[in-house]
This record gives structure tokens, sequence and C-alpha cells, in this order.
């Protein structure tokens, strides 16, 4: 279970509505600016607080101006899930507590800082590592 206080948590879970909701602001504005009728159409569709999967819709699309951010949106959806179940702030990896430093510097955290140097060893060839 999470280790993190109530306030911690609504303090966090606004920090990523924050940053959720300002890139749904950029992601509606570069469909808005396509001039692909189909886009325009979805910006309009795209909100801020919708029930489903808004990085699920934009995968969808296959817009490529827009898949740069489709990772960013699924992190913060997972975050928020996370918190939901009431394991936010959990390493995935090891099971330890994510030190709340870390999640207020990187509110999608998924592993501690120990297992996260492990992760981007491990996948330094392959790529770019999630947090
Ligand atoms: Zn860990």
């Amino acid at each position: 279970m999470t280790h993190l206080k109530q306030t911690e948590l609504e303090q966090l879970a606004s920090q990523l509505d924050r940053a959720y909701a300002a890139l749904i602001v950029e992601v509606r504005q570069e469909l808005a600016a396509s001039d692909q009728e189909h886009f325009q159409d979805i910006a309009g569709r795209v909100h801020d607080q919708g029930e489903a999967s808004v990085a699920d819709m934009l995968a969808d699309l296959g817009a490529a101006m827009i898949d740069r951010h489709i990772h960013e949106i699924r992190d913060i959806e997972a975050a928020k899930r996370r918190m939901q179940d009431g394991v936010y702030g959990v390493c995935v990896d090891c099971g330890a507590d994510i030190d709340l430093a870390r999640l207020n510097a990187y509110p999608t955290a998924r592993r501690c800082i120990e297992c996260q140097g492990v992760h981007e060893k491990q996948f330094a060839q392959t790529g770019h590592p999630s947090l």
C-alpha cells in the first residue's frame, strides 16, 4: 500500500492533473491546427477529464505530431490509476516506498531510485527508458 499521507497524495494528484491538462491543451491545439478534417474533429472530443483513455484514442489516430505526447499522457494516466488503486509511490519492481522527494520531482515515477538505476542500465542500449 502507498506510504503517502492523504495531503501528500492530493498535492501530487493536482500536480499530475496540471501536467495532464497542459498536455491536453497542447494536443488539442496541434490537432486543430492540422489540415486533416478528421483530426480537427477529434480535437473537439479530447477532454481533460475524459472517461476513456485519451492516450488510447490518440494512439488510434496515428498522428505523428502528437505521438511524442502520448507516452507522457499514458504515464500520467497510469500514475492516476495507481493512486486509485492505492499503490501509488510503491516501486513496481521491488515494492519499496518511493521517496516523496523523488515523487515531487517525477510524479509519474513508478520505480525507486535503485530500481530505476538498474532499469536504465538494462535499457541503455535499446532506447529511452521510462520512469
Ligand atoms: Zn525498487
